[in-house]
């Protein structure tokens, strides 16, 4: 159904392709393993000559039903699904690169990223961190030994905007696999495909799950990416289909090595959440854009960081490749006032680490998620000691503006 929308093309996929008993969702199969008739077919599975199940920790049918899922929604070829959003980026980067590579990626990055990208470079992998606003930045870092680079749409927690497209440009012109992580933006507000991106990371624990009830990852390959001319294909890997070979390897070397596979039971519970991800992110999207303009006009507040914002310094190009500004963002409170105090003096926001929630959410992200990084760190990465992040829900809008408004109020300097 390629001509029909992102809403309707969602909810009906579990139905193209014969669905089991005429289910309109696609059943959890829970079976660990696949028995045969014939042992010659086990065998053929094994050996991928047989399209079919052997074992939970490589293929499973409720999660093959959401990897088409999120193919669809990225408009990619193929996806493979992992317990986490973090599996997933661990998977790609230790499958597909080796001792002696080099990786460039933000300097503006989801906390857990920086400090896995940290872990590789204790394994032999170059790591260069720079400004992604800037393709320029990363033209300047790209040299022989260069294979990847690896960026997100909207960093959290100050909202940069990286140079998708310029980035993109200079991927194809070098030959580098560009890893876009699209967790924070969505495939419902872009589709890093439309930038160059080989492959794309989406956390399903965020915005596409939705709800904050399970833990997911995935990486889709959008067919962008010439695997023939990339030099890390193991030979083993090399057969067929070149378009195959990327996620071939990561299957088989991440996935079922490395073991981190998607529960079925998490995988249902996502694709339900999946269902409603334009709804529920356009909602919040909205709520989120009031509540960084009402911040933005009160004097409890020095500084919103939402690209929604005119002012944001890639607010232009943020409206030009997304069709909404995303649903987080973050404050700096007047100096003198108290993060936690002010986090606390909400009655709707809880205080969680979590985003892409249904509810709104808040946390200090100096003293809880960019902890361990360090004061020098957080510097460098423009992230005060008083900076509150929020995760926008989708309650209505009145009473988010009601509570922030009393709370502002509360600490107008
Ligand atoms: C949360 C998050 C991840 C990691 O996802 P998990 O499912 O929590 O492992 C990766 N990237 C970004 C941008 C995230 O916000």
């Amino acid at each position: 159904m390629p001509s029909k929308g992102f809403t309707t093309r969602n909810l009906h996929s579990d139905r193209a392709g014969g669905p089991e008993h005429g289910v309109l969702h696609k059943p959890v199969h829970p079976s660990v393993a696949y028995a045969y008739d014939d042992a010659r077919e086990l065998a053929e599975v094994f050996q991928g000559k047989r399209q079919g199940y052997a074992y939970g920790r490589q293929a499973n049918p409720t999660v093959a039903a959401l990897q088409q899922r999120i193919s669809a929604m990225e408009d990619g070829r193929a996806s493979i699904a992992f317990a986490t959003g973090m599996a997933a980026i661990a998977a790609v980067t230790l499958t597909l690169l080796k001792a002696g590579d080099h990786l460039i990626s933000s300097t503006f990055l989801f906390g857990n990223s920086n400090s896995f990208f940290r872990t590789l470079e204790r394994l032999g992998i170059a790591v260069d961190f720079v400004d992604a606003t800037r393709a320029g930045a990363v033209a300047e870092k790209v040299r022989p030994e260069t294979r990847l680079v690896f960026v997100e749409t909207i960093a959290n927690p100050v909202a940069q905007v990286a140079d998708l497209e310029g980035i993109g440009a200079l991927c194809r012109k070098h030959g580098l696999l560009y890893v876009v992580d699209n967790t924070m933006t969505s495939p419902h507000l872009y589709r890093p495909k439309t930038a160059g991106a080989g492959l794309v990371v989406n956390s399903l624990t965020k915005c596409i799950g939705g709800h904050g009830n399970a833990l997911g990852g995935a990486v889709t390959d959008t067919g962008c990416f010439d695997w023939s001319g990339f030099p890390n294909i193991l030979d083993l890997y090399r057969k067929g289909d070149s378009g195959e070979w990327g996620l071939l390897q990561v299957r088989k070397k991440g996935l079922r090595d490395m073991g981190a596979s998607l529960a079925p039971e998490a995988a249902h519970t996502l694709a339900v959440g999946s269902e409603t991800l334009p709804l529920r992110m356009d909602r919040a999207c909205a709520n989120a854009m009031a509540l960084a303009g009402l911040c933005a006009a009160h004097p409890a507040v020095a500084k919103v960081y939402y690209p929604g914002l005119p002012d944001h310094p890639q607010h232009q190009r943020a409206g030009k490749l997304f069709s909404a500004f995303g649903a987080v963002f973050s404050i700096d409170l007047a100096p003198g006032s108290d993060c936690f105090d002010f986090l606390n003096s909400l009655e709707i926001v809880l205080s969680s680490s979590n985003l892409g929630d249904t509810r709104s959410l808040g946390i200090p992200v100096a003293h809880t998620i960019y902890f361990e990084m360090g004061p020098e760190r957080r510097k460098a990465m423009g992230i005060g000691e008083s900076m509150l992040r929020f995760s926008i829900g989708i309650e209505d809008q009145a009473d988010l503006l009601a509570d922030f408004s009393r709370a502002l109020d509360r600490f107008r300097p």
